[in-house]
């Protein structure tokens, strides 16, 4: 697969010329290098060629970066909200101008299709700033009636509650869907006056290191959103542990939360997190098999099942099962990969080597314990990191395939009888992020998405997110929510306040 820098767009090229050498840590209104000057590649993982330098910033780095967050929070959360407002739609415009070469530049660095940044994520990210530039403005607290008995003589009690930003918040994202997963943070910590400090992953910190450009240039006082790169390891939990950070917003593994919860003790900071998931999607007797089948594929196929909410458990009712799993298995064959610039590819590569390596060891001891691939598992290309979609069947609970995230292109397939059995079998998970419903009956549809626990059920659907609607877990697929008017209350503390008058 052949694949030429210099066939980006021009914006693109001028952004990496300018900002992948290794001087790409915003703080303040500055973009430097990391003090000992360390950095590292990062790489188009559909060829494996470098595309720049990543600073890799060390703890005095990330303590620069908290200081300048620090210094810009008394006059960020002192801004009226309607100016909070107006720079969250500036960055949302700024955004929409971009869109094209922001999607072109996603794709470099993590590998997705065009399509999925273009049409589904940076319209996402755009959404978040929207929704809460009028959640800034929606800010409110509660008149609340006492019982206290303490009056003194002529005097009245009156008592009430305000809202107030948490303050300092790191901002530590994955590499999946890094625009949108980053939007979900900034918006709402910014409209409650926050100031932040973003650690996008090390493979993929490209756009981040352009939306710190864009920032600016909506008009975001300088050290609102400083920007941090570098690994989990040194950089994210320096900036876990730093104590001059308030709150944690965290979206990452399950094993990389726990870290980040331990790290959070030492000053008791507020933590949200957003972790793994191994989604069911079930199809139902009386679905309809020509919305199903494509939907169920394509809720872990797309974004090559880099999707914490990808339906990674697909249960199918046993008088439709191999119908349905041979739809799904065709699906996969019919797939087109190819890299993600190229107009007709409909899956990328996985973002990493180390990442596709990851997928393929999880299908090796699969196989070892007895399954099969009815389709897929195989290396694509002569470079890079594709591995190709993957329907496991010959599974049972119990298997590390069936109950672990691989985070790759691999569904497991079961046959279930009757609904109570498969809902058992959707809630017998360490996770419980989200779940699809297939069924044309009302009824059922109501019925299951009461009875499964999950932070989101889909009927007739899956994966479909709004910046208006909640997302998060239960069980170890995390605590709070973004999106929605229920994320705001992450960046906010209440305050109460009790008067005699
Ligand atoms: P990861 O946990 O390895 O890394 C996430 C981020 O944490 C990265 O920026 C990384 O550098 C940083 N990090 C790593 N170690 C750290 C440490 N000790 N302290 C502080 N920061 C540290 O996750 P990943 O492999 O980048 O992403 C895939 C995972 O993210 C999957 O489990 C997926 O389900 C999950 N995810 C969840 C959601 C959700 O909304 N629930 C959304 C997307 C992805």
């Amino acid at each position: 697969m052949s694949f030429d820098l210099g066939s980006l767009g021009q914006s693109n090229r001028e952004f990496l010329a300018r900002r992948a050498g290794g001087e790409g840590l915003l703080i303040g209104s500055a973009w430097r290098s990391a003090a000992g000057g360390a950095t590292f590649a990062t790489l188009d993982p559909a060829t494996g060629i470098e595309t720049g330098r990543i600073a890799a910033a060390g703890a005095a780095d990330v303590s620069d970066a908290v200081d300048a967050a620090r210094a810009a929070l008394p006059g960020w959360r002192a801004t009226l909200p309607v100016d909070r407002a107006r720079v969250l739609w500036a960055i949302a415009d700024i955004l929409e101008r971009e869109i094209d070469a922001l999607a072109e530049l996603e794709t470099l660095d993590q590998g997705k299709p065009l399509f999925i940044g273009r049409w589904a994520e940076i319209p996402g990210a755009i959404n978040q700033f929207r929704f809460f530039a009028g959640q800034a403005m929606a800010i409110e607290g509660n008149s609340i009636e006492s019982s206290i008995g303490y009056q003194p003589a002529g005097k009245q009690m009156r008592s009430w509650t305000v809202r107030e930003a948490v303050g300092v918040v790191a901002a530590i994202v994955p590499w999946n869907s890094p625009l949108v997963l980053t939007a979900m943070k900034l918006a709402p910590a910014l409209a409650a006056g926050c100031t932040v400090v973003l650690k996008p992953a090390e493979d993929t910190s490209l756009t981040a290191l352009r939306l710190g450009e864009l920032l600016l240039e909506a008009g975001l006082p300088a050290g609102v959103v400083n920007v941090v790169t570098g690994t989990g390891a040194e950089t994210g939990a320096a900036l876990a542990a730093h104590p001059g950070v308030d709150k944690i917003a965290f979206t990452g593994s399950t094993a990389t939360g726990r870290a980040v919860l331990d790290a959070a003790k030492t000053n008791f900071k507020r933590v949200t997190l957003e972790l793994g998931g191994k989604s069911p999607s079930i199809v139902m007797p009386d679905a309809d098999l020509s919305l199903a089948i494509p939907g169920v594929a394509n809720a872990i196929f797309f974004n090559a099942g880099q999707v914490c909410i990808a339906g990674s458990r697909l249960y199918v009712h046993r008088s439709i099962h191999d119908e349905v799993v041979e739809g799904v298995a065709a699906y996969a064959k019919a797939m087109k990969l190819g890299h993600g610039l190229s107009p007709d590819s409909q899956m990328g590569p996985l973002v990493s080597q180390r990442q596709a390596e990851r997928v393929e060891g999880f299908l090796i001891r699969a196989k070892g314990e007895g399954a099969t691939l009815l389709t897929g598992g195989e290396r694509f290309g002569d470079a890079g990191t594709f591995v190709s979609p993957t329907v496991v069947v010959d599974v049972k609970p119990g298997m590390e395939i069936v109950e672990e995230e691989v985070f790759g292109p691999v569904v497991v397939a079961q046959a279930f009888d009757d609904a109570e059995e498969v809902v058992a079998a959707a809630n017998d998970s360490q996770y419980g992020l989200a779940a699809s419903v297939w069924t044309e009956s009302l009824s059922t549809a109501h019925r299951m998405a009461g009875d499964i626990r999950a932070g989101t059920v889909w009927i007739n659907c899956h994966a479909m997110y709004d910046a208006a609607l909640p997302i998060g877990g239960v069980r170890q697929s995390g605590w709070g929510r973004d999106s929605g008017k229920q994320a705001l209350d992450n960046y906010l503390e209440w305050k109460t306040i009790c008067a005699v008058v």
